[in-house]
């Protein structure tokens, strides 16, 4: 079973490997440039463990619950492995003091009151001892500000990043995007890799453009990002 699942999983981190190296080729990038953070919500921790005997080390959840729950699981299965959990999914401010104890990056960031959530949170923990590294934070960049989404609209995007740089246990880290179902992903990519460029010129640390999935990675790595979050790809259909 196990083997079989490993075998599986390498065959589908090869192939996406292979699809991001040649996005990046065909746009002139350096495939090293485009991380990789596989999403393992649904996923049980012991795939997790197989991802990271495959070389990953960055992992995303989308609930706080599971995602606290299977950080805890894979630092038991792999003791060794010095992982990185980001959160991408819509956040409920009330979890933010949960969150911190396990998560090191939350690239779903969307509003001022959830940056100021977060910050408080992560100096509590910080007093605590729970953590030392700033919470790493994106922002997450609505192209058609659809609420149900999440993410902020673009004109919001450059004062929340102003804030989250300006907070003491949060570090910018840059910008995420998940493209709208009804617009062009190359449209949609393109609107915020320029966004992402305006915001790097005032904060050069935010280098990460975290954008495309399973569907559209090709597209995101065209329009410069840094970061694909793929789920299915890699793990199969939930
Ligand atoms: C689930 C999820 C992904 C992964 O999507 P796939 O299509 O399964 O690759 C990426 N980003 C976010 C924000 C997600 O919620």
């Amino acid at each position: 079973m196990t083997d079989d699942r490993r075998a599986q999983l390498a065959d589908a981190l090869a192939a996406v490997r292979e699809r991001v190296a040649e996005a990046a080729r065909a746009a002139g990038r350096d495939p090293s440039d485009v991380g990789l953070l596989a999403v393992t919500k649904t996923w049980p921790a012991s795939d997790v463990a197989l991802l990271a005997d495959l070389g990953l080390t960055a992992f995303g959840e989308n609930k706080e619950q599971e995602g606290s729950a299977k950080a805890a699981e894979l630092a038991d299965l792999r003791p060794d492995v010095a992982a990185r959990w980001h959160v991408v999914g819509r956040l409920q401010r009330n979890k933010a003091r949960h969150l911190v104890r396990w998560a090191h990056a939350v690239d779903s960031v969307d509003s001022p009151r959830l940056v100021d959530a977060l910050e408080a949170a992560a100096a509590k923990a910080a007093d605590a001892g729970e953590r030392v590294e700033p919470l790493e934070v994106l922002v997450q960049v609505s192209v058609d500000a659809d609420p149900e989404r999440g993410g902020a609209p673009v004109g919001e995007v450059p004062d929340l990043a102003d804030r989250v740089a300006g907070c003491e246990h949060l570090h910018l880290g840059g910008l995420m995007t998940v493209a709208p179902m009804d617009v062009a992903p190359e449209e949609a990519f393109a609107t915020v890799w320029e966004l992402a460029t305006r915001v790097r010129a005032s904060h050069p640390g935010a280098t990460t453009l975290s954008a495309g999935m399973s569907g559209d990675l090709e597209a995101a790595v065209t329009y410069g990002s840094t970061c694909v979050r793929v789920g299915t790809a890699l793990l199969g259909c939930r």
